[in-house]
């Protein structure tokens, strides 16, 4: 079946819920057993929901996986993946990436011995050297958050199966609509659920998807014993957004497409940041990799922090707020907000300066969107 198809029906059938045309919310820490060493299909929810597994099958359809895991947060599923490693591990690492994963792997793994190593993953030579070094994993965001640049999936796995080192993808910012990662031989894809998937910035979930049956089997295992599992109300949120994320996803690259094309012809604009564009250096990948951009880019203002900030402060329409993904348009400061927490000097040398903003674009009308930008730009 195709995607929009499986977005609604993929992991429930109605017979098995009496009826229930919507997955029920089993609010439930345990479950009956049939009788003295006989389980039913569910025992205990930190082990398995049935809500919950309405979810993950759904997700593991989407991104054409054979398993799926619904987890608290984003954080929670990558601190699962990352558990897959022990104390003397490597990890190559996409060098501009989100700030809280940045922050999870110096400040928590790094503690207990699992080294990342930063590279560009555009660098297919420093990719291989870094591999060559030892490394049992390439961590790649693609596009990376905020700098909107892509990395080439099927060449860095390829060079990362060749030296006997996974890859995992986090795919948050273009979801399974954009963008399937499995089909350039990653082998495990992360989710902040939190965003595109979900869409309506109610919930904070998170989400792996694996195909190798030995790799699923390991993060099942990890699941129950860390109990880093999503509660049954949330899943249930996230299942009801998905239904909507083609048609979502859709609408957010429009409304993008249309703001970052008018933003690059104004004056006040130093750059903007968007695979979409003819003007982003990897637009040619974008188009062999991916299905469509999504709704969240990056500009550079002239003008430095303080035309930021004030860009920032005169917007009506757009929130100032961490996040993206969700049906309402946000709008951020990379260094203050949500890359905080990366060294100013790594920052630096990333290219997150402070006349840099992120943007998420909604479900607004575009013409709203625009004209809130456009009184913005006369007061910086
Ligand atoms: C938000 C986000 C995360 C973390 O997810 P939470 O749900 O906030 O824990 C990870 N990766 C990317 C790319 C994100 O945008």
């Amino acid at each position: 079946m195709k995607f929009r198809t499986l977005a609604i029906h993929a992991g429930h059938e109605p017979a098995d819920h009496q009826g229930a045309v919507m997955p029920p919310i089993y609010q439930t820490s345990t479950f009956a057993f049939q009788g003295v060493n006989r389980p039913g299909p569910f025992d205990y929810s930190r082990s398995g929901n049935p809500t919950r597994k309405a979810l993950e099958t759904c997700l593991a359809a989407l991104e054409g996986g054979t398993a799926g895991f619904a987890f608290a947060t984003g954080m929670a599923a990558e601190t699962t993946v990352l558990m897959l490693f022990r104390s003397g591990a490597r990890i190559v690492v996409q060098s501009d990436l989100y700030g809280g994963t940045y922050r999870l792997l110096e400040s928590v793994f790094r503690e207990i011995g699992v080294e990342a190593v930063y590279v560009d993953l555009r660098d297919l030579a420093a990719v291989e050297a870094a591999l060559s070094a030892g490394a049992q994993a390439v961590w790649i965001e693609s596009p990376t958050n905020p700098l909107m640049n892509l990395v080439d999936l099927a060449a860095v796995s390829v060079l990362a199966h060749q030296n006997g080192a996974i890859t995992v993808c986090d795919n948050t910012f273009l979801s399974p609509y954009f963008q399937r990662p499995f089909e350039f031989g990653v082998d495990v894809i992360v989710h902040s659920t939190t965003k595109y998937i979900n869409g309506h910035s109610d919930v904070v979930g998170g989400a792996i998807v694996v195909r190798d049956p030995h790799l699923a089997e390991k993060i099942s295992f990890l699941q129950n014993a860390m109990g880093t599992c999503a509660g049954p109300q949330d899943c249930y949120l996230v299942l009801r957004g998905v239904k909507t994320l083609a048609v979502r996803m859709e609408e957010h690259q429009r409304n993008a497409l249309g703001v970052a094309r008018w933003l690059e012809a104004h004056p006040k604009i130093e750059a903007v940041l968007h695979p979409g564009l003819p003007s982003h250096p990897q637009h040619e990948l974008a188009q062999r990799q991916m299905r469509g951009y999504g709704g969240t880019f990056s500009f550079r203002v002239k003008g430095g922090q303080a035309a930021a900030f004030r860009l920032l402060e005169a917007v009506k329409v757009f929130t100032l707020a961490e996040s993206l993904g969700g049906v309402e348009s946000l709008i951020e400061h990379p260094v203050t907000m949500t890359h905080a927490s990366v060294a100013p000097a790594t920052l630096d040398a990333m290219g997150i300066t402070p006349d840099l903003i992120r943007i998420s674009v909604g479900l607004e009308d575009l013409e709203d969107l625009i004209a809130d930008l456009d009184s913005a730009l006369q007061k910086i």
